[in-house]
């Protein structure tokens, strides 16, 4: 088999996934995005899931991200999302290259990517990112928080709030989960009625986002197979 037939053998499997949690939680499949998790793959296999279909790709280091996207400026209807942490020095350069940050934790990570987007003439869609649990570890900001971080984003310039975003517990529920998620997406939308995006659901637990009302899956594994074992 070649890559790219493994991909499309991949790509179909999870196809199929979303499909079949979307028809069994009433929903359409056009109200859902794949963003496909290319971190530690090559940007062949994005170019490869590009011709496959696929628009939306994340990455989760800003090194790796750079380096990627600018190999691939000419797939220009290539979106670029970034689901890991950011640090702020890092800011900058991932307001160049990315088209949506799902990660957006911290008033000072808001006026940095809000700087950036400046300096780069861009505008770029951000996730509050919620924690789901009560350890800290996964990221994210506690729903009330989550709220306050939101309405600061909402009034920067170079920066639209589109959502909110969450990874759920490791070994935990997703279901309650994302049902917090989402309990908290609404929240947000009667303040920002724009902010319509839920990201939720990776390759183990979709189906739980798709019923939780997710707009965003990020899926990497089940795409493009098992990571190395020393690699995120
Ligand atoms: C790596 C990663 C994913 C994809 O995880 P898989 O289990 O490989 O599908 C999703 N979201 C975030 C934030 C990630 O870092």
């Amino acid at each position: 088999m070649t890559r790219r037939e493994e991909l499309a053998a991949g790509l179909a499997d999870v196809e199929a996934r979303i499909v079949a949690a979307c028809s069994a939680a009433g929903r359409v499949r056009e109200d859902v995005v794949l963003v496909a998790v290319s971190k530690t793959w090559p940007a062949s296999d994005v170019e490869h899931v590009h011709a496959l279909g696929v628009r939306d790709v994340a990455e989760n280091k800003d090194q790796e991200a750079a380096a990627k996207a600018a190999e691939l400026t000419g797939l220009a209807d290539l979106r670029w999302h970034f689901v890991g942490q950011v640090q702020t020095n890092k800011a900058t350069s991932v307001a160049s290259y990315a088209d949506v940050v799902h990660s957006l934790d911290r008033e000072r990570l808001a006026r940095a990517l809000s700087a950036g987007a400046g300096r780069a003439g861009r505008e770029i869609d951000v996730l509050v990112q919620v924690s789901l649990d009560d350890e800290p570890g996964r990221g994210g900001v506690p729903p009330d928080g989550a709220l306050a971080l939101a309405d600061l984003a909402a009034c920067l310039p170079g920066l639209r709030l589109a959502g909110v975003m969450g990874v759920a517990p490791l070994g935990g529920d997703p279901q309650g989960a994302f049902a917090r998620l989402r309990e908290t997406a609404l929240r947000l939308r009667a303040d920002h009625p724009d902010a319509t995006v839920i990201s939720a659901g990776m390759s183990g637990d979709l189906e739980h986002a798709v019923r939780e009302g997710a707009t965003h899956l990020r899926v990497g594994t089940a795409l493009f197979g098992p990571r190395g074992p020393m690699l995120r």
